[in-house]
């Protein structure tokens, strides 16, 4: 079974990165939307923290409780996404061993969950421009978990990046069309954070 304390120090790591990349955030999100991502993770990773992790069967039902808690407090089209990536990747896992190979396969019933959810593509300017290249960059790594976390870190920053010269085609920042040219995706930046805790999480 998979350690549940590594799931919950993983969820410490990304709100520790959130709290301290908020203002960044919404910083993006004002320039292409409404000026809330950094509240609204905020309000999602505190949300997170204060689940019982001791009290979870495994660390599937622990992300999955994650899942459910972003949904419930985020207001805003992220809160569901991120609730649906953390739910559908508990599911998967349940109360697998933790190998890179069950890691990365629950990743992918996640992120192909938060693409049915939202019905976006690769190319469209949004946080599925970092989790398609990352959980591939991944899912391609030989080695174990850390080093695919590393691997799946480095496509998520170029990811990230990528996002910057693209128009966006869902979300608020559609409705910006041209002029959402030049300005980071804020859920990609997340997203990024979510996967640099990983890393550090998972490191050992
Ligand atoms: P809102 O857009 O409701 O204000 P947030 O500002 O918290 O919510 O989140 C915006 C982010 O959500 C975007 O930067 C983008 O990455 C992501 N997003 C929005 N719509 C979609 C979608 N349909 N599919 C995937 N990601 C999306
Ligand atoms: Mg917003």
């Amino acid at each position: 079974m998979a350690d549940l304390s590594q799931f919950s120090a993983w969820m410490a790591a990304f709100k520790e990165k959130i709290d301290a990349n908020a203002a960044e955030l919404t910083d993006l999100d004002r320039q292409i939307g409404d000026a809330d991502h950094g509240s609204n993770m905020v309000r999602g990773v505190a949300a997170v923290a204060e689940l019982d992790a001791d009290s979870m069967a495994d660390a599937g039902a622990y992300l999955k409780k994650a899942g459910m808690a972003l949904v419930s407090k985020v207001g805003g089209a992220s809160g569901p996404l991120y609730g649906t990536l953390l739910m559908k990747m508990g599911g998967a896992l349940g109360d697998s061993e933790l190998t890179k190979d069950s890691f990365f396969a629950a990743l992918r019933a996640g992120v192909e969950g938060l693409q049915a959810r939202g019905k976006a593509e690769v190319g469209d300017k949004t946080m599925l421009d970092v989790w398609f290249p990352a959980l591939e960059a991944g899912e391609a790594s030989d080695g174990p978990l850390s080093t695919a976390l590393a691997a799946a870190l480095e496509a998520a920053e170029k990811g990230a990046e990528d996002t910057i010269p693209m128009i966006a085609r869902k979300g608020r920042a559609s409705y910006l069309g041209e002029r959402s040219r030049g300005v980071k995706d804020p859920g990609s930046a997340s997203s990024v954070l979510l996967i640099e805790a990983a890393a550090e999480a998972f490191a050992h």
